[in-house]
C-alpha cells in the first residue's frame, strides 16, 4: 500500500516536497585498518514532517489518499 497525496487547491497529484525523518539501523562493519562499510540498512522508524505542493508552494490543502 502506497501513500499518495493530492492538492485540492490545484489538483496536483504528482509533485510534492516531502520532509521526512527516518531512523535507520545498520550493521557497521569495520576492517582491521578502520575502513567502514555500512551493511544491511533497515528503516526502523519513519515520520513525515510536512508535505508541500510544488505548484501552490504551500501544503495547506494537501490531503492524504489511502489506496486500498
Ligand atoms: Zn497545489
Amino acid at each position: 500500500m502506497t501513500t499518495r497525496y493530492r492538492c485540492t487547491a490545484c489538483g496536483n497529484l504528482t509533485r510534492f516536497d516531502v520532509v521526512e525523518t527516518t531512523s535507520v539501523r545498520a550493521f557497521y562493519h569495520f576492517s582491521v585498518g578502520g575502513e567502514l562499510s555500512v551493511e544491511e540498512p533497515e528503516v526502523v522508524a519513519r515520520a513525515v514532517e510536512s508535505v508541500t505542493c510544488r505548484w501552490c508552494g504551500h501544503g495547506r490543502q494537501v490531503e492524504v489518499l489511502d489506496e486500498a
